[in-house]
């Protein structure tokens, strides 16, 4: 287990993951009734961006700090308010249209859910790597609606669903450092489904070259599951690097306006966070058998 997160913290990749993250975690809300996220592949919760590690790579410089920079379109700025005022609250004293670099802390995935949830709401966070468990345990020390256990993630999706609350999200994001994870999300998804059907699911993965895409897609396809979304957002042609040239996200049950949501959202973040003239941004249904009455 080599990957760590603090080199690509606030990248374009956690920008789209995150900014859709917050726009699910605020569309539960909007029932009184409790839900509980499930963060399976969690990291260290929250990174310090003046850290040597992130400084090494600036990742987040073409990501979050692009962001930030310049304001945005205002209907834009409304769908990302719940994503942007918590990377604003964790940085005091950060206005848009300062420089970029100040932003310093930067919230992963287990923090920014838990920024967003009500006192009725849970998190479950799992990460498998020792010290980085150790670390978002001592984050959420004391924190009663926070439980961080150190596991393989890709077990939670078995043994902890459905969750007692019967309302939640699960968000499935690993490191992708082992051959075989486009394979393992498919089938994680279609075991978590089973168990939980009711549920909402985002798993990431990245755009790079050579990667099996289509053929992701068509056994995602394959497993019958109604409602699935796909986001994704290439910052840059695959040609020129080996590297992450995108990411998508594979969405399903998502609140039935988040299509829309990311029609308006993905052309901007293209336009923001391109690195090159092949930027692309694409939001499509790869399944939609339900209408929107049925939504959770
Ligand atoms: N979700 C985080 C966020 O958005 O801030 C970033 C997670 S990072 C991409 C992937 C994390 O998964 C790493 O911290 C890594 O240590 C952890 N990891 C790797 N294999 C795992 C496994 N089988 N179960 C749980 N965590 C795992």
């Amino acid at each position: 287990m080599n990957y760590r997160h603090i080199y690509h913290a606030g990248n374009f990749a956690d920008v789209l993951k995150h900014a859709v993250l917050a726009r699910l975690v605020t569309y539960l809300k909007g029932k009184d009734k409790a839900f509980r996220v499930i963060d399976t592949h969690a990291g260290i919760g929250l990174y310090d961006l003046s850290q040597e590690e992130a400084q090494k790579t600036g990742e987040w410089r073409d990501g979050i700090g692009r962001l930030l920079a310049t304001p945005l379109p205002p209907d834009i700025e409304a769908l990302l308010a719940p994503y942007l005022d918590c990377v604003r609250e964790l940085n005091p004293g950060m206005n848009q249209g300062m420089e970029a670099g100040s932003v310093t802390l930067y919230p992963g995935s287990p923090k920014l859910t838990r920024m967003l949830l009500r006192p009725q709401d849970r998190l479950s966070a799992l990460e498998l790597h020792p010290q980085d468990a150790a670390t978002l345990a001592r984050l959420f020390d004391g924190d009663y609606q926070t439980r961080v256990t150190e596991l393989d993630g890709w077990l939670a999706l078995g043994a902890h669903l459905p969750p007692k609350e019967k309302r939640g999200l699960v968000l499935v994001d690993p490191p992708f450092e082992l051959a075989g994870e486009y394979e393992r999300l498919v089938s994680g998804l279609a075991k978590a489904h089973r168990r939980f059907p009711g549920g909402t699911y985002c798993l990431w993965y990245p755009l790079k070259q050579g990667a099996p895409i289509a053929a992701f897609h068509d056994a995602l396809k394959a497993l019958n599951i109604p409602k699935m979304l796909c986001a994704e957002l290439a910052v840059r042609s695959d040609r020129e690097t080996t590297g992450l040239s995108g990411s998508g996200l594979i969405l399903v049950n998502p609140p039935f306006t988040l299509k829309q949501e990311l029609d308006a959202l993905l052309p901007v973040l293209k336009d923001r966070l391109r690195q090159d003239r092949f930027a692309s941004a694409r939001a499509f249904w790869l399944r939609q058998e339900a209408t929107e009455e049925d939504d959770a």
